[in-house]
């Protein structure tokens, strides 16, 4: 079996930086983690890895996306000609966009056809990240999303049940309940409470029977409380955000995941995107730095969620979100841990987002360490994916290496 070894590299493991260590990959999973200067004897007989200034760090976990859209300006005009053999070719290229960018996990929260292209990147028939696709998404009669393929109308507790029990029967591996209005969806208030704290329940009861992660879309702050009480696993966008359920949060270890990059898609474009969104995104733009600072300060934990494919918010970006949540005030390391072991932990694949003996060999070389300059993880040189170089220079052997 090949195996690789990255020697004298500083590495992030996920949850801390050490330096001089040497990773041996072998195969598909990561064979010895280690002091660069206790390396196993098969390290040398491996294939070298000079890493020497470079610093190894955990395939990227987006943990919110949309792979049927392409993040272009026109999102209603994209939803209104979606079918699902566009979706299909869709998602099945912009799924490739992750792995250049050093992601090797997406979950997608809302789709058609996400559940067959997952299967079809395990069976290598298409390259891609791991996919954790949320199937459609579950929303009211005529609540944000309806318009678009990406959601299905449900209404009342048996119902949401019901779906929840169809999603995962047609290869959902989480679910996503949309709780709150959208920015997206013309004729309905952002904030708007959608879902019942019974409705929620529902799903989360179900779906948490089946082993699947509950993710909340919720933008007004009931939503986001309905949300939080009923035991979901993360809230997506997490705009009002009051300091008691941000301490339950913290509690429960509820993930935020703060989908800065969507907010600043349609911010930074205003001439470019429908005035409806530009009005509602204005309306808890400063909810939404108030969140981030509270969440932060209570100890919420994060994830990366892009919430790519809405306006101006390409797949491929999640380098480009963590340093968003830098710029709002987190600390490197705590962008790092929420775009590595804490996604790997939301999404329920134990196995990536960090570096340890046996897990998968989902990982990312950088030139320069993202822990000191998230702005690193704009360049990855190389990113393997299970053991495999999928993305940059397949050698960066030197002579430092050799000796
Ligand atoms: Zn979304």
């Amino acid at each position: 079996m090949a195996r690789t070894y990255v020697a004298d590299v500083t590495l992030f493991d996920g949850h801390k930086v050490h330096r001089r260590r040497g990773v041996l990959i072998d195969g598909d999973r990561i064979g010895w983690v280690g002091p660069h200067s206790r390396a196993p004897r098969e390290a040398r007989t491996s294939r070298t890895v000079d890493g020497i200034g470079r610093t190894l760090v955990p395939g990227l976990i987006d943990c919110h996306a949309h792979l049927n859209f392409d993040g272009g300006a026109d999102f209603a005009r994209e939803a209104a000609e979606m079918d699902l053999p566009l979706a299909t070719i869709k998602s099945t290229v912009n799924a490739r966009k992750h792995i250049a960018s050093g992601v090797t996990t997406v979950r997608d929260l809302g789709g058609l056809g996400t559940c067959q292209l997952a299967g079809a990147i395990d069976r290598g028939m298409v390259p891609g990240p791991r996919l954790v696709a949320a199937g459609r998404a579950l929303t009211v009669t005529g609540g944000h999303g309806h318009s678009v393929g990406f959601a299905r109308e449900v209404d009342g507790a048996d119902d949401v049940r019901r779906a929840v029990r169809q999603e995962i029967k047609a290869g959902a591996r989480a679910i996503k309940v949309v709780a709150t209005g959208g920015v997206l969806t013309p004729g309905i208030g952002a904030t708007f409470t959608a879902f019942t704290p019974d409705e929620i329940g529902a799903a989360v009861d179900e779906a948490h029977a089946w082993g699947r992660a509950v993710a909340a879309h919720a933008i007004g702050g009931e939503g986001v409380t309905n949300s939080v009480r009923a035991g979901v696993d993360s809230v997506e966008h997490c705009v009002q955000l009051t300091r008691a359920t941000a301490q339950l949060m913290a509690e429960r270890g509820t993930f935020r995941g703060p989908t800065l990059s969507a907010a600043l898609g349609l911010v930074e474009h205003p001439k470019e995107v429908p005035d409806y969104a530009i009005e509602k995104i204005s309306s808890v733009l400063d909810d939404a730095e108030r969140a981030q600072a509270l969440a932060m300060r209570l100890g919420v934990r994060h994830v990366c969620s892009t919430d790519a494919g809405t306006p101006f918010n390409p797949h491929g970006s999640a380098p480009l979100e963590l340093a968003r949540m830098v710029a709002w005030g987190m600390k490197p390391l705590d962008a790092m841990v929420a775009g590595t072991s804490s996604g790997a932990e939301l999404v329920r694949l134990p196995d990536v987002g960090v570096v340890r003996e046996g897990a998968l060999a989902d990982l990312v070389l950088y030139d320069a360490n993202p822990v000191d300059d998230i702005a690193a993880l704009r360049s990855p040189r190389t990113v393997w994916k299970s053991g495999e170089v999928v993305s940059g220079r397949a050698s960066a052997r030197s002579k430092a290496a050799r000796t």
